[in-house]
């Protein structure tokens, strides 16, 4: 569309997106750096765009392969969206792209197996078969096949999923008290299905610096206020609302916006939103965990709907840990840690949320030095996926091993996305952790980690 075009024509050309080396903080562009490719580079891809809209060179439009594979290496690291001197967006054309060329056909196994993950971990979930699917891939012809169908790369480790997820462990709990401000702690699929000891943690610190946790409703009223949440649903409406209601969750729609599946997306993020409303006119801050399922409901969820006037309010709810903790609690002092830090801040934490509350967290809690920038290359699906294993390794190379090879005796390894945490410890036998984790582990106490 017209949009689409505008988008892709701002690239000026001038090449920043071509640097050999990466600067400091600065994540544009891996995939360029891994293939000394023009074609991989955020100018060549936005060239090849341009050319298909104009339909002269490229012909065969939104189906045209030759585009097509020139966005497969794009790691939709956002990158691009905070250094490209004009803000080419790649991650979101790559993810519009892939929904037109697929529209009506059939899609790669990747996107069924990885684009669909959080209903693959909710159904595990549900029919408690974690266990079960933990076994089997942990038998290696099994796991062999189950990467051949799933379109994911024969040398890749299948992450083990938690046996009781953050939400399971989240009931049993006995209530906090607290008097601080009220926060909403968002279980990400990540933290609820693979990494649940980052939500424990996390609920431990923001406690202990005296802010009361809730977690989003899961109640989802039929036939009440569902719809462009522009109209209200009072009064006998709402009350016929809550007797259909039936069990929901929150999602960001991640891992359905980089496999371009944008129907199935906004369909998730208005459940979401319905199941928000509560939260949303409350005015209540929302914390999330894992860098990019916030960076996609701050970005992405306005974008994709934008008729709806709740999106935006969600999305300038979200806040980072870091951010919850100066903004709602900003007389509280972390636990002394210190100790030097290496690691990795997440790309689409340095492209969309910005990392300066994090840097005063981690320097009041005396963690000292600086993480790596890049992209850690896995991103989400992308180092999954068949085919992109080189590089996906290429990219952890450039930064995040040799930092996390030469960290000092004794350094902690910080990694807030889960993405991170998962190439650290494929590519280096490296355990990293999140900042709530290492914050509740000072803390003692409490049991948040166990
Ligand atoms: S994509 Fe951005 S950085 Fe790269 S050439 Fe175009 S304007 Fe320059
Ligand atoms: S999203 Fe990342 S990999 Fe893709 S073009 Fe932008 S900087 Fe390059």
């Amino acid at each position: 569309g017209g949009d689409f075009g505008a988008a892709v024509r701002r690239c000026v050309g001038v090449a920043k997106c071509r640097t050999a080396t990466a600067a400091g903080p600065a994540v544009m562009c891996p995939s360029f750096r891994a293939t000394g490719e023009e074609e991989h580079s955020t100018r060549g891809r936005a060239r090849l765009l341009h050319e298909m809209l104009a339909g002269e060179v490229v012909t065969d439009g939104w189906r045209s392969t030759e585009v097509r594979d020139a966005l497969d290496l794009c790691l939709s690291c956002k990158g691009c969206r905070s250094d490209c001197p004009v803000g080419v967006d790649m991650a979101t054309y790559k993810a519009e792209f892939l929904h037109h060329h697929y529209a009506g056909r059939r899609r790669p196994a990747a996107h069924h197996s990885m684009g669909r993950l959080p209903r693959w971990l909710r159904w595990a979930a549900r029919t408690r078969t974690a266990p079960v699917v933990n076994a089997l891939t942990a038998v290696g012809p099994l796991a062999a096949l189950g990467k051949r169908l799933g379109g994911i790369a024969p040398e890749r480790a299948i992450p083990r999923l938690a046996t009781r997820t953050f939400t399971g462990w989240w009931r049993r709990r006995k209530p906090a008290g607290g008097t601080g401000d009220l926060v909403v702690l968002w279980p990400d699929t990540f933290t609820e299905h693979l990494s649940p000891a980052v939500g424990r943690a996390a609920v431990r610190v923001l406690e202990a610096a005296g802010l009361r946790v809730a977690l989003p409703p899961t109640l989802l009223p039929r036939g009440g206020t569902i719809g462009d949440g522009a109209t209200g649903g009072g009064g006998t409406r709402a009350v016929t609302a809550l007797l259909a209601a039936r069990r929901a969750r929150v999602c960001c729609g991640l891992t359905y916006i980089s496999t371009g599946q944008l129907d199935r997306a906004r369909t998730v993020l208005r459940r979401t939103l319905d199941l928000m409303e509560p939260v949303l006119r409350a005015g209540v801050p929302v914390v999330v965990l894992e860098p990019s399922c916030a960076a996609a409901l701050r970005t992405d969820l306005p974008e994709l709907l934008s008729d709806d006037p709740r999106a935006a309010r969600l999305s300038s709810a979200v806040l980072t840990f870091a951010e919850v903790l100066e903004r709602h609690a900003p007389h509280w002092s972390p636990p002394a840690v210190g100790r030097p830090v290496a690691g990795q801040t997440h790309c689409h934490q340095h492209a969309v949320l910005g990392d300066a509350p994090d840097r005063r967290l981690r320097d009041a809690a005396g963690l000292t030095g600086d993480l790596s920038g890049g992209c850690c290359g896995l991103a989400g699906n992308f180092g999954f996926e068949k085919g992109h294993f080189e590089v996906s390794r290429a990219c952890a190379e450039e930064q995040l091993l040799p930092s996390v090879r030469q960290a000092p005796e004794g350094a902690v390894i910080l990694a807030d996305g889960f993405s991170c945490r998962t190439q650290l410890e494929q590519l280096a036998g490296v355990r990293g952790r999140h900042l709530a984790e290492v914050l509740a582990e000072a803390l003692g106490e409490g049991g948040a980690a166990k």
